[in-house]
């Protein structure tokens, strides 16, 4: 068996080199991080729900017309994806207040907003992704006004989406963070959905009780990380009650007739 050509490491995936010209494997670790990788752990299991609950969003959304990268999962830690040049800005929806919003402003965790908020953080470590305005994005170029345009119009959609789809499950969307990525055919590049959207990077409230099924375990030391994502896989109907995601992969591919 060949090596497989590692593109990037980030702090929980890294990226190898894809089958075809234009494509990647996006690999999930079960690695966490937090406060700027000041904050650093293992939740054992973490890689494969998310690469699972990723799956799972994306295919939705390409369901509703929405351009994504992800093309295929692979196996229990990966999935192909299309080759993207990644927009240096993270996009972050807000429904509630919580986070850096709740503590830079002052307002009280689990406020609803009166109405969504949508903000951007340049994505450079070394600065602690700063949050910037369209203004710093127009000026220093990290994207162009049409494109930024298409990025906030995309991730409201997403918002509305996944308020439902999570809705429905007993759970609100707090808050989330998108990443996109510029896809280049011929002389011309769009703008499509790309990263990973999982409990990683999103806060997830159980509507009863507002028991948080996301990283703020993590973040906060409130223990039972892999139980949060687990119960998030599994009222998306991706776990068989108490089921072990190891399981279900295995009876995933026996489906498939691997
Ligand atoms: N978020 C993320 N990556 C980051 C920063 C934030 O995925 O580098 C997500 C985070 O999980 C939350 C939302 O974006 O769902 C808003 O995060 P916030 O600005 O409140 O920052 P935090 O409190 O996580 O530092």
């Amino acid at each position: 068996m060949t090596r497989r050509r590692q593109v990037y490491e980030g702090k929980a995936k890294i990226l190898y080199e894809g089958p075809e010209p234009g494509t990647l494997i996006q690999y999930f670790k079960d690695d966490a991080t937090a406060f700027n990788a000041q904050k650093k752990g293992t939740i054992n299991g973490k890689g494969v729900l998310n690469n699972r609950i990723s799956e799972h969003i994306f295919t939705l959304l390409g369901a509703i017309g929405m351009p994504h990268h992800f093309i295929r999962r692979l196996n229990m830690r990966e999935q192909l994806i299309r080759q993207v040049e990644i927009v240096p800005i993270e996009v972050v929806v807000r429904n509630v207040a919580a986070g850096s919003l709740s503590k830079r402003l002052g307002i009280e965790e689990g406020t609803p907003l009166p109405r969504t908020i949508v903000e951007y953080y340049y994505k450079d470590d070394a600065l602690g992704d700063p949050m910037v305005s369209d203004e710093h994005i127009a000026a220093f170029g990290w994207a162009g006004q049409e494109e930024l345009h298409e990025m906030a119009d995309m991730a409201i959609r997403v918002n509305d989406f996944m308020s439902g789809l999570f809705a429905g499950i007993g759970i609100r969307l707090v808050d989330f963070k998108l990443e996109f990525g510029r896809l280049y055919e011929n002389d011309f590049s769009r703008i499509i959905l790309a990263d990973e959207i999982s409990p990683d990077g999103a806060r997830l409230w159980d509507m009863t009780t507002n028991e948080k099924l996301d990283k703020d375990r993590f973040r906060r030391d409130l223990g039972g990380e892999v139980e949060a994502y687990q119960e998030v896989a599994r009222r998306l109907g991706l776990l068989p009650e108490g089921g072990d995601p190891v399981v279900v992969d295995l009876e995933s591919r026996r489906g498939k007739g691997k």
